[in-house]
């Protein structure tokens, strides 16, 4: 069966598309783990086997990001949402304020969390055209206890091409290009990222965090959203999401056997270049963000003629490409190109774009 099943381009936002080879792995797990005769549906999170899966995707994320010594990784629960949360709590000191990026849905959210427990202050925002940039030349507040930002933005599709320079303490959301290209993880004191859009399925949260801001929090901290009670626990303090864990570990596995982050960054820009090269050579298509802030991982772009979108959407179903559409609030399409999604696949878009542009 699986050798007529034709072949799905999944351009999906996310969840994301994963390797063949880790879905394969991953579900003989379910019905036989580790040769044990047990699912690993049904096994005790404190058993020798899963300690190891959960060592080794620790130990995977440290190897595959260079993360240094003195940070701990954590896989949570919650999804970056409660990130937004948890990364407030952990961070707020004296000022009880953390300055916010606005880049988009997902910082705009992470600042309404940031009002809880402290205040949370606009530092710059791009709403003014619908974050279809990255905001310039702002001025970083220095009674900010920490400064938030989203790495890349998965709706609007813009990208911060370099980390802020600031001397306060920062946080990143990087739920949608973590593990895409390489980063220098000694900047930042907390990192959080949902699984599910480049590293994993969806059901667990992964947390890069620098120990010393552990415990420093100047509010209270609920025990499940202070990372100091997971930090103490091996990411272990109470049930962990086993199978996403389990399932990330082995894209983890997937992605070191690649050769690791460096060789990822090199597609994932070759990916990027021959989409973004046919939207701008194209006359019916448009890029719908500002060149020089476009996204890697999520190429968001409209037709100039939008009577074409039912023609468009014809020849992509034809072409078994699924997960184009753009999101509610930019419209047209957004091409999510997460690590498993292969230069193959972003051939057969462009492919597509020509096919319309040859019939209109
Ligand atoms: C999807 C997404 C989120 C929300 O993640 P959940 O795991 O669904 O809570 C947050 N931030 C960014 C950048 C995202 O892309």
């Amino acid at each position: 069966m699986e050798a007529t099943m034709a072949k799905v381009h999944n351009y999906s936002a996310g969840p994301c598309i994963l390797p063949q080879e880790v879905f394969e792995e991953a579900s003989k797990a379910v019905l036989n783990f580790d040769n044990l005769g047990l699912s690993i549906l049904e096994i005790s999170h404190r058993s020798k086997n899963f300690v190891a899966v959960m060592e080794e995707a620790r130990s995977l994320v440290k190897e595959l990001l260079n993360v240094p010594d003195g940070y701990t990784v954590l896989f949570l629960q919650g999804g970056a949402s409660t990130g937004f949360l948890m990364s407030a709590y952990n961070m707020m000191r004296e000022n009880k304020k953390g300055g916010y990026l606005n880049t988009g849905a997902w910082a705009k959210k992470a600042m309404k969390e940031g009002n809880f427990m402290g205040k949370a202050v606009e530092v710059a925002s791009s709403a003014d055209k619908n974050y279809s940039y990255i905001p310039k030349g702002y001025s970083i507040p220095s009674d900010i206890d920490y400064l938030h930002y989203t790495s890349n933005n998965t709706i609007a599709g813009t990208q911060f091409k370099a980390v802020p320079e600031t001397n306060v303490p920062l946080v990143c959301d990087m739920s949608s290009d973590i593990f895409s290209k390489e980063i220098d993880v000694s900047k930042f004191d907390i990192i959080y990222a949902g699984a599910q859009k480049n590293m994993g399925p969806a059901g667990t949260t992964l947390y890069i965090v620098k120990d010393e801001i552990l415990g420093k929090s100047s509010v209270p901290v609920p025990t499940m959203l202070d990372l100091k009670t997971h930090a103490d626990k091996d990411s272990m303090f109470n049930t962990p999401p086993v199978y996403p864990v389990y399932v990330s570990m082995l894209n983890l596995r997937w992605l070191k056997k690649n050769g690791g982050v460096a060789a990822i960054e090199k597609v994932n820009n070759a990916k990027a270049e021959l989409l973004y090269a046919e939207i701008d050579r194209n006359p019916l298509f448009k890029g719908t963000t500002a060149v020089e802030d476009r996204s890697n991982m999520n190429v968001t772009f409209v037709l100039n003629d939008e009577g074409l979108t039912d023609k468009f959407n014809e020849l992509l179903a034809n072409a078994n490409i699924s997960g184009l559409k753009g999101h509610r609030s930019v419209g047209g399409f957004r091409a999510s190109m997460y690590n498993a999604l292969p230069l193959s696949s972003v051939q057969v878009l462009v492919d597509t774009m020509q096919e319309l542009e040859k019939i209109s």
